[in-house]
């Protein structure tokens, strides 16, 4: 099939029968006919239809080895620097659309299953088989364009005690029985974004590591949403219908939920490692997987600051706040978190090298730098727009009130120094969106957690940094016998 269409992938949203809860509805099949989920759909599928946009056709896609058709670059297994470039061109290219609103574009994923399926030997050790079902299963995911979610984390339930010694053994998904057909899965994961997915990657945290007495629970593997006992609880939809209202809430609302397996059978040609703690623990590092996974986040961060700047720089303009320094200072702020990140993504492409897997990967430092700030910052993106909005933040009239007899009256007292009494309500409504909405407040708590919990990262980035060049550079300096 190759690299779809939007049409493509609506079919399949549509598709059943699955099993996902919202607000007590039980739904099966016609999933971009829900209405909290119809915009996201349709945001995803315009995703898709940028494929095959014939002035970026050759920007999204290549011509897969296996296929000779067009698939996803994403999907691309670099081996120059210069794929390295193409890859980052077209993630961009979908970043932007949302503004980096979007942390499931597609490409996310993609890159982490491109570089688990090139290490994919790395899943031979323990069974032969698991190496050839993760090659198999990439060039499925590829060949067919699908989009996946996944799952990492075990419900917080008792977090001072890992998941075979919570109250209940089956909490956190583990094996409940090896048979013929495969293996069978009961308990629950913690979270995974994006539930409208044709595949669900059900992996090892990239942080938490396992011990001995985690093996039932040290698993990867990957499966159709649409599997049998296998459950989506969504939160509370912050999907609105106006997109004048809400401009990124009415498209962007990509959804979280927690999966629960009521006794899934995975096939065995869907199993990638079993029981294997050390495994589990080493995987992503091993496969470069993380690596990949952080380029496509610092791309998509790139695109979000760049979107941020663009609101507060036009917020500045509108009320006439340029010309004071501390506007001035607050604004810049945003500027050099934008070059950081430009910095840390072109360093990471020009101290690129070859993996052992014999793919050529950006460098893991400055992206895992990258991975480790951006948490931190990004929340005081969106304390700076509301410094600079200030009350202008609460006059928001609605889609309604400006279709009403009181329009002209908001023509009057809305006006602004340089734009329409409109264009400055659209303006600060999209304000609102990023820094005081559900949706805003969500996409805080995605970036400061999305990756793994910040603490638990700092600590091991402290851990993985080779710290000894310089403590060797202070010892020399404090015995240095000068002449
Ligand atoms: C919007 C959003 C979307 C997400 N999407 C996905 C997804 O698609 N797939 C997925 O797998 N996950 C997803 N996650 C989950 C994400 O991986 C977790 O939030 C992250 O790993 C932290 O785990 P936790 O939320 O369970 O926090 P917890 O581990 O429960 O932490 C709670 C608090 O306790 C502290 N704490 C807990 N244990 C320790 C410890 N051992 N040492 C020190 N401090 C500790 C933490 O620092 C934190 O302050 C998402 C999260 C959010 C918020």
């Amino acid at each position: 099939m190759g690299a779809r269409m939007g049409s493509d992938y609506i079919k399949s949203l549509d598709s059943g029968p699955k099993e996902i809860w919202l607000g007590g509805r039980k739904i099966t099949s016609d999933l971009s006919k829900v209405p909290e989920f119809r915009a996201m759909a349709h945001s995803m599928a315009h995703l898709f239809d940028l494929q095959q946009d014939e002035n970026l056709i050759d920007e999204m896609t290549y011509v897969s080895p296996t296929s000779g058709e067009r698939v996803g670059l994403s999907f691309l297994q670099p081996k120059t620097i210069e794929d390295l470039r193409k890859r980052n061109v077209m993630m961009k290219h979908w970043a932007d659309y949302s503004g980096g609103m979007l942390g499931r574009t597609p490409d996310y994923l993609n890159s982490d299953l491109m570089a688990i399926a090139s290490a994919s030997e790395f899943f031979a050790k323990k069974d032969p088989r698991f190496s050839e079902n993760v090659r198999k299963y990439y060039e499925h995911v590829r060949e067919n364009d699908l989009v996946m979610t996944h799952t990492l984390i075990h419900p917080q339930a008792n977090r001072s005690v890992g998941p075979g010694k919570q109250a209940d053994p089956f909490l956190a998904a583990r094996v409940l029985e090896k048979n013929d057909e495969g293996i069978v899965i009961r308990g629950a994961r913690m979270l995974a974004t994006l539930p409208l997915a044709d595949e669900i990657m059900v992996f090892p945290s990239t942080v938490i590591r396992g011990t001995a007495e985690d093996m039932p629970y040290a698993f990867a593997f990957g499966i159709p949403v649409a599997t049998k006992g296998l459950k989506f609880l969504c939160r509370e939809s912050f999907s609105e219908q106006s997109s004048f209202d809400h401009p990124l809430a009415s498209r962007f609302d990509e959804q979280d939920a927690v999966v629960i397996f009521d006794d899934v059978l995975v096939p065995w040609n869907r199993v990638f490692l079993l029981e294997d703690v050390e495994g589990a623990n080493t995987l992503q590092e091993a496969t470069s997987g993380i690596v990949f996974m952080s380029n496509q986040v610092t791309v998509k961060n790139i695109a979000k600051t760049e979107f941020i700047l663009g609101v507060v720089s036009l917020i500045s303009d509108t009320i006439g706040i340029g010309e004071f320094q501390h506007v001035q200072e607050k604004i810049a702020k945003i500027m050099w978190i934008l070059e950081s990140m430009k910095a840390f993504l072109r360093a990471s492409e020009a101290d690129a090298m070859i993996n052992r897997w014999g793919v050529m990967t950006p460098d893991f430092t400055p992206l895992n730098s990258a991975r480790n700030l951006f948490p931190r910052l990004y929340p005081e993106m969106r304390e700076i727009i509301q410094q600079l909005s200030a009350s202008g933040m609460m006059a928001l009239p609605t889609e309604s009130d400006m279709k009403s007899e009181i329009r002209g009256e908001i023509d009057k007292y809305y006006q602004a120094k340089n734009t329409s009494s409109e264009e400055r309500i659209r303006l600060f409504r999209l304000a609102w969106d990023i820094a005081g909405s559900s949706f805003g407040s969500r996409q805080e708590l995605y970036e400061r957690f999305f990756f793994g919990d910040p603490v638990r990262m700092a600590s091991a980035f402290y851990t993985w940094y080779d710290k000894e060049p310089y403590k060797q550079r202070v010892r020399e300096l404090l015995h240095r016998e000068d002449s």
